[in-house]
């Protein structure tokens, strides 16, 4: 069977428009979102630009910091998933990681991890300079690691930015063990971290074999969500962990742009209102699920 995302018609697309204008209803005046004005871009890495930009004065910064902010980025520019069709946005949303700030200056880092192909993002970041202005829109502590004594941190390069964050802002136990497929100089040392450096394509099979994964109480991953599935399967179904030792997240999807996965992520909405969920119940559902 084929995993890829089903074309979408305008009959459907006005399905999924009215499902967008319910949330938007339901979320008007509870989704913070401000301009983000560039100051700097400069090389952080081999294969990954930091952007540096300021918030407007007045911006209420709590909502902006704290150890794994994400955030979405209103690139300006149409999706090619939507193309051709009636009503569509004309902004291609995608999320990143506050990377660090600056509260007094106001400021926020973004790591763009460079992939290939002229992907909204990717072409967003070559015409970014200072004065550039862009929307940022619902931050939100995105997710932490569960409690335990022996924690286990999966991380490809995308998720970096989260992991420095959780690693400076959020106490971890004395055994914590980082397996990443980073770059090396994408990453700093991290006190008190033992770090594995792996192939990205063999992430999830070497948490399968990594010593530190059959002692640990705790897992927090993310990445890549095919090696997210199986980091997740061997935690949950070989090992039997319980759900509540478990934060995972699909940061992107090989083959599957940002756009077609929330493509999928409305049709999902939809099926659930259309069986009578409410949307407080598809919420909660999305919040329990871990998912990949
Ligand atoms: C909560 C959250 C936080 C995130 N934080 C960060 C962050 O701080 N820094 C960061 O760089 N990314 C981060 N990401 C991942 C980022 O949102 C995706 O990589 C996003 O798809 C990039 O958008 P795009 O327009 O470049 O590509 P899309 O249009 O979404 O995808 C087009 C093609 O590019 C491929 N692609 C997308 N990303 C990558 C990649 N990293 N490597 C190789 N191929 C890729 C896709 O598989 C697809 O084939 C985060 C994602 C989430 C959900």
């Amino acid at each position: 069977m084929s995993d890829a995302p089903k074309p979408l018609t305008q009959e459907e697309a006005n399905g999924l428009l009215e499902v967008v204008q319910v949330l938007e209803k339901e979320y008007a005046g509870k989704i913070a979102h401000v301009i983000f004005t560039v100051t700097e871009v400069f090389p952080r890495a081999k294969k990954m630009v930091r952007v540096r930009g300021q918030l407007p004065e007045g911006t209420d910064m709590s909502v902006w910091t704290g150890p794994n902010v994400a955030f979405s980025l209103e690139i300006p520019i149409p999706a090619e998933e939507l193309e051709g069709i009636e009503g569509a946005p004309q902004t291609s949303p995608r999320r990143y990681t506050v990377a660090d700030y600056d509260v007094a200056a106001r400021t926020l880092d973004i790591d763009f991890v460079l992939h290939e192909g002229d992907t909204p993002a990717m072409l967003w970041l070559r015409d970014a300079k200072p004065g550039t202005t862009i929307e940022l829109e619902s931050p939100r502590v995105h997710f932490l690691p569960p409690k335990g004594e022996k924690l286990v941190l999966v991380a490809d390069s995308t998720a970096v930015p989260a992991v420095l964050r959780i690693c400076a802002e959020h106490p971890l136990p004395a055994q914590t063990t980082l397996l990443t497929s980073a770059a090396r100089d994408e990453l700093p040392e991290l006190a008190g971290v033992k770090t594995v450096f792996v192939s990205e394509e063999a992430l999830g099979e070497e948490f399968t074999k990594l010593p530190e994964t059959n002692a640990a109480d705790a897992l927090w991953a993310a990445g890549e969500q095919g090696q997210m599935r199986i980091v997740r399967r061997h935690w949950r179904k070989t090992l039997g962990r319980g759900k509540e030792q478990i934060a995972i997240s699909g940061y992107w999807r090989a083959g599957i742009s940002a756009t077609a996965r929330d493509i999928e992520g409305l049709r999902g909405i939809r099926d659930a209102l259309v069986a009578g969920s409410s949307l407080a119940e598809i919420t909660a559902a999305a919040e329990e699920s871990d998912d990949v």
